[in-house]
């Protein structure tokens, strides 16, 4: 029997993408469940954007470009560094991929040797430890609570760090929870990396879903010292509802990214040309369908806190942005619910699914299993549907 890589066999897949695919295929079997399972707007891409990408094929712009994106997208994203961080970066800081997620993968790639460790909190977003373990990096996980907002503490990253660390990574606001770091924490943070000289990767894919008036500050502005060891990771999956346009990008410290371009030449090479262009179009034009959509998305968080404040023993962090909300059903464990013992956050899960036509993500793959997690990118209608189901379900 010929065997297949230890690599392939020990990485698990992605449990948001395969719920989401159960989920949908239920749905084409005719099954009525409300959706709460994708990490996706519910948006279609503006319209603008579209016809970016629909000029740009009549235009026969449909060949290889540059390995780390076309000139003028990584000089429309040094201008978005500009406007949106204060940040101040070169074209050659900069590299663009096929969505965050390969940003993110090709940056271990490129600073991670066997053993090396990279630190980053639980609950975390579901491919953070298998990209690490894919570089041969050893994930350090940093467990924290509700109580402290979802966020490592800095003497906890202090304890965590050892002569393997190559790397802290923060994500804020976060997916699953939606809480975000406050600024004396993240500042505290970027110190220690500054001070162990070890790399802070900060994933900021849902900067702008911010609620409550929230600003959002990227530690790589805090100093010179931390903008050189810092990456600076963003995309236009969620602001722009561009998920399956597939374009991710980082800036970061100039030969790191061109580790990361060498890498990404002998795996997908460039990003798709004309989503790259449509990537142009809604970086430079004005952010009016953005902030149109972050507040359609800050009404449904009102909508779904309040309705699980209905809900006997669920407690949650209220989201204060992204479009999670991460709610601790373990007090509902241990009853027999559908004719089953419901005993973790899988069983939980599937109760929900096939009792109660409701459709959410086990907090198992996030490092959480007392936790599920539901994506309000969906309609207050189906907020509202969902939420009564879950209510009925558990009375
Ligand atoms: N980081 C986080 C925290 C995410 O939730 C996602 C969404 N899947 C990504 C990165 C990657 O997004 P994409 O690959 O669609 O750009
Ligand atoms: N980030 C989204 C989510 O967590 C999309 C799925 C994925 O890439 O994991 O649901």
């Amino acid at each position: 029997m010929i065997s297949l890589s230890q690599r392939s066999q020990s990485v698990t897949p992605s449990s948001t993408l395969a719920i989401t695919a159960k989920i949908n295929a239920l749905i084409a079997d005719g099954v009525d469940v409300v959706k709460f399972g994708a990490g996706e707007p519910d948006f279609d891409t503006p319209d603008y954007i579209k016809y970016a990408a629909i000029e740009a094929l009549n235009a026969g712009f449909t060949k290889y470009t540059p390995v780390p994106g076309t000139p003028e997208l990584r000089e429309a994203i040094t201008e978005k560094f500009k406007r949106d961080n204060g940040l101040s970066y070169e074209p050659a800081e900069v590299i663009v991929s096929c969505g965050a997620k390969h940003t993110i993968y090709n940056i271990f790639q490129a600073i991670c040797d066997p053993g090396d460790e990279v630190i980053f909190a639980a609950p975390y977003w579901v491919s953070y430890p298998e990209q690490v373990k894919l570089a041969g990096a050893v994930p350090r996980v940093i467990e924290t609570t509700p109580a402290q907002n979802f966020c490592m503490a800095p003497d906890q990253v202090e304890a965590a760090i050892t002569p393997k660390t190559k790397a802290i990574l923060v994500n804020s606001p976060s997916n699953p929870t939606g809480t975000t770091y406050d600024l004396d924490t993240l500042k505290a943070i970027a110190d220690l990396a500054v001070k162990h000289q070890v790399y802070l990767i900060s994933d900021e894919i849902y900067e702008a879903l911010l609620y409550d008036g929230a600003t959002h500050q990227s530690p790589a502005s805090f100093n010179e010292e931390t903008k050189a060891i810092t990456f600076v990771v963003n995309g236009m999956s969620k602001a722009y509802s561009m998920t399956g346009w597939r374009i991710g990008y980082t800036a970061g410290p100039e030969d790191a990214v061109s580790a990361m371009s060498r890498i990404q030449s002998h795996s997908t090479s460039n990003p798709t040309s004309i989503a790259q262009k449509a990537a142009v179009v809604a970086l430079n034009e004005p952010q009016d369908a953005v902030e149109e959509m972050r507040k359609a998305f800050e009404e449904r968080r009102d909508v779904i806190c309040q309705r699980f404040d209905e809900i006997e023993g669920i407690s949650y962090a209220r989201p204060q942005g992204a479009f999670y909300i991460f709610p601790d059903f373990s007090a509902h464990y241990g009853r027999t619910l559908g004719g089953n013992k419901v005993k973790n956050s899988m069983d939980m899960t599937d109760y929900l699914l096939n009792s109660a036509g409701v459709g959410v993500v086990p907090g198992d793959g996030f490092g959480a299993d007392n936790h599920l997690r539901l994506s309000f990118a969906t309609s207050l209608e189906e907020i509202n549907r969902g939420l009564d189901r879950i209510k009925k379900a558990l009375q």
